[in-house]
């Protein structure tokens, strides 16, 4: 939960931010704080996971530091996010996977990887790993359908449970009720916004970041890995139902549709990976938040060698290095999926609801 002192301090800058209202045309988080006079912890949580940390209101604000004023809403909200997603995860004991989470990233990815090599080392034997497998079914000699399959998915619906209930305690405490949801207007408002990440373009030329100069960089960046992170989900859909539906057992033809999506979002996961990397290490930290930095750091590092541990295994699946770079890929996989709830892609859920918040309360005034 954030502390008083850091709430006090959002109520502090807020103020400010509602008497000077410089920033109102940025985004859409100085139209939603211009609603309201005062600030309850609520309002300072929905009004934190709507901004898109893009710095805009940083580089323009004449109260920044060293102003005594000190506004720096980027960091603030960024500090207040960092919080919201630690307060609303479950269980509460593996909210401080938040606190350390390249630590956490790396030893349940590295956990993940040892276990999934043991066991095919005690269970189908050295030489299998090191073997060439050709031809229908050649992975499931290396990690059989079963162990592929089944705790891959028992991670996933956790997964999917502990954001969905985090979404639902944000909800919650942002004063929405269930009713509120069922606003067709606004969902599709709120997904427009979200799929074209609306709020980075800033007022046409970009946003300030990685520093005060303007630019698109970063939204080109994050499209890529956003599609190029559904487009790997749609090519395991395919393949699972290829395989489940059809009775097409992997591996597939490089000209199928399942290894044609997998690709393309493969490169554009390795390109909008390297590229929001390379921005963050340009990034000034003055706006930043360093547990947020770390999480940014820690997900875009497991999601670039989760892609090309995918690409090196698709170019070498018939060599005698496919049953290690499967035990790596899968491994890499694990990781996404243990630490997606604790991590950086709790984002998108909070963002997501924000969204939703912010149309809704937009349609009504
Ligand atoms: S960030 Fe600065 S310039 Fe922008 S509204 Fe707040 S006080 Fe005004
Ligand atoms: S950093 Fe950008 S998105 Fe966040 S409040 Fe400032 S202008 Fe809005």
């Amino acid at each position: 939960m954030p502390s008083a002192e850091l709430l006090k301090e959002a109520e502090r800058q807020m103020t400010i931010c509602n008497a000077c209202r410089y920033c109102e045309g940025y985004c859409a988080v100085f139209p939603a704080m211009e609603l309201r006079r005062f600030f309850t912890k609520g309002d300072l949580t929905y009004l934190a996971n709507l901004c898109f940390d893009c710095r805009d209101c940083y580089y323009a604000c004449q109260y920044a530091p060293p102003h005594e004023f000190a506004v720096n809403v980027p960091k603030l909200f960024a500090e207040l996010r960092a919080d919201t997603y630690q307060d609303y995860s479950w269980p509460a004991i593996l909210s401080s996977l938040f606190k350390h989470n390249k630590r956490a990233v790396g030893v349940l990815t590295g956990a993940a990887m040892a276990i999934i090599l043991l066991l095919v080392l005690a269970f189908q034997g050295p030489a299998v790993l090191f073997g060439v497998h050709v031809g229908e079914g050649s992975f499931y000699r290396v990690v059989p359908y079963l162990a592929m399959t089944v705790p891959f998915l028992i991670i996933a619906l956790y997964g999917v449970a502990v954001l969905l209930l985090g979404s639902f305690r944000f909800w919650r405490d942002t004063s929405g009720s269930l009713g509120d949801v069922v606003h067709f207007g606004a969902l599709r408002r709120a997904t427009q916004d979200a799929f074209g990440l609306s709020y980075l373009k800033g007022a046409g030329v970009g946003c300030n970041y990685p520093d005060a100069a303007f630019s698109h960089a970063r939204r080109w960046f994050h499209h890529l890995v956003f599609y190029g992170f559904l487009l790997d989900f749609g090519s395991t859909t395919l393949a699972a139902f290829y395989d489940h539906v059809l009775g097409w057992v992997a591996p597939y033809p490089l000209l199928s549709w399942p290894v044609m999506l997998g690709t393309l979002g493969g490169v554009g996961l390795l390109a909008g990976t390297s590229g929001l990397l390379y921005q963050k290490w340009l990034s000034d930290r003055e706006p930043a938040e360093q547990r947020m930095v770390n999480m940014d750091i820690a997900f875009l590092v497991l999601l670039f060698l989760t892609s090309a541990t995918g690409m090196l295994l698709l170019a070498l699946r018939e060599s005698p290095a496919m049953g290690t770079l499967l035990v790596l890929h899968l491994g890499m996989v694990a990781g996404v999926f243990l630490t997606a709830p604790y991590g950086k892609f709790a984002h998108v859920v909070y963002r997501y609801a924000a969204l939703v918040r912010n149309s809704i309360e937009q349609a009504r005034t």
